[in-house]
């Protein structure tokens, strides 16, 4: 027999599908991943001068994107094996319902403008690689050098860390501490970005921001960019690019996206089903619950194996409530609903 308290949540479920209006005006919120403090300030700014909910999202995360200290985003991003410096983005126009995105991009600091290009100029949804390249060129891009002193000097690294032929050997100089050779050749760099550089040799950092963007209109867009995975094969595409996992928006519903571990995303849609996981009634807290299960369950729950990858999400619904998930513990989601960016702490499925 269903219960008064199910009939309630099937009839919510129902006025969500309908895409029904909810009892709370729309009010101007944008969240994002942890490293978008900066971009919440600046797509908040533009909101409150009615600025279109896409540009907004994308303004925010060009500052991360231009930061050459940010190393997981943009310019200063951490290359492929080979030393190049490949990007992906996407973004979603929720008036519109249109989207574009840009895969495995060289040459170009900012893949998020050059997504909207897409977007706006081709009656296409997504190019990658060289295409994606001389198209941002033909919009009068100018090939850019994406690598810094810093990411060069980590690749470095990896490359003498890996033990093949670059590096000390029979025919070179005896190995002396590999903190001292690199700091043979890069002798402007200080002990603590060699230092670094070994630990993003060894450990490969990830990271990625995504933006979504409520108006007080119920207009909502989003945008996901990353340099993807540090050391990667070239050509990876990892999930910020894929309509469906890096990003989903639907305005009637709300907008989502992810961070971390791309591969795991792709294989469970992870955007996607956060929005559908809403649109059936989820709260946005249990909606990206659900896609750390979903992940869990890829691996059979195995936390040995769950070790390796992390993982979170951030989703926003249409009426500003927002919420996150991380696979494991610690994670947090930036958000700005009015006055300064904050961070909050993200829910989690599992602790180390
Ligand atoms: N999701 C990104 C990718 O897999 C990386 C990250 O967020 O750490 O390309």
């Amino acid at each position: 027999m269903i219960s008064r308290r199910d009939l309630f949540s099937t009839g919510a479920a129902l006025a969500v599908a309908a895409g029904q209006a909810r009892a709370a005006a729309p009010k101007n919120v944008v969240i994002a991943s942890a490293n978008g403090l900066r971009a919440c300030q600046r797509a908040m700014e533009l909101l409150n001068k009615g600025t279109d909910t896409l540009d907004a999202v994308i303004a925010g995360v060009n500052i991360v994107e231009e930061d050459p200290e940010d190393n997981s985003v943009g310019y200063g991003g951490l290359p492929n094996e080979e030393g190049v410096v490949e990007l992906d983005a996407s973004v979603m126009h929720g008036p519109s319902r249109s989207c574009g995105s840009v895969a495995a991009i060289r040459g170009c600091k900012t893949p998020s403008k050059i997504a909207k290009l897409v977007m706006e100029q081709t009656d296409h949804c997504m190019l990658v690689g060289d295409g994606a390249g001389r198209f941002a060129r033909a919009c009068g891009f100018p090939e850019e050098d994406l690598m810094t002193e810093k990411t060069r000097l980590a690749w470095f690294a990896w490359k003498q860390s890996l033990h093949t032929f670059w590096g000390p050997g029979i025919d070179a100089p005896p190995a002396k501490k590999n903190a001292l050779e690199l700091k043979r050749l890069f002798p402007h760099a200080d002990d603590d970005t060699i230092a670094w550089a070994q630990e993003v040799a060894a450990r490969p950092l990830t990271g990625t921001i995504n933006c979504v963007a409520l108006n007080t209109k119920g207009e909502m867009s989003g945008v996901t960019t990353t340099s993807g995975m540090a050391w990667k094969i070239p050509g990876r595409v990892g999930d910020s690019p894929i309509i469906g996992a890096g990003l989903y928006v639907d305005q009637e519903v709300g907008g989502a996206g992810s961070t971390g571990r791309g591969e795991e995303n792709i294989r469970i849609c992870g955007a996607h089903t956060i929005i559908e996981n809403m649109r059936h009634g989820m709260s946005p807290k249990d909606a990206c619950l659900d896609a750390c299960k979903r992940v869990a369950r890829n691996f059979d729950n195995d936390k040995d194996r769950l070790t390796k990858v992390d993982i979170n999400f951030y989703a926003l619904r249409n009426d500003g409530v927002f919420a996150g998930a991380g696979l494991w513990k610690g994670a947090s989601i930036a958000v700005n609903d009015g006055g300064l960016s904050r961070l909050e702490k993200l829910p989690w499925l599992l602790e180390r």
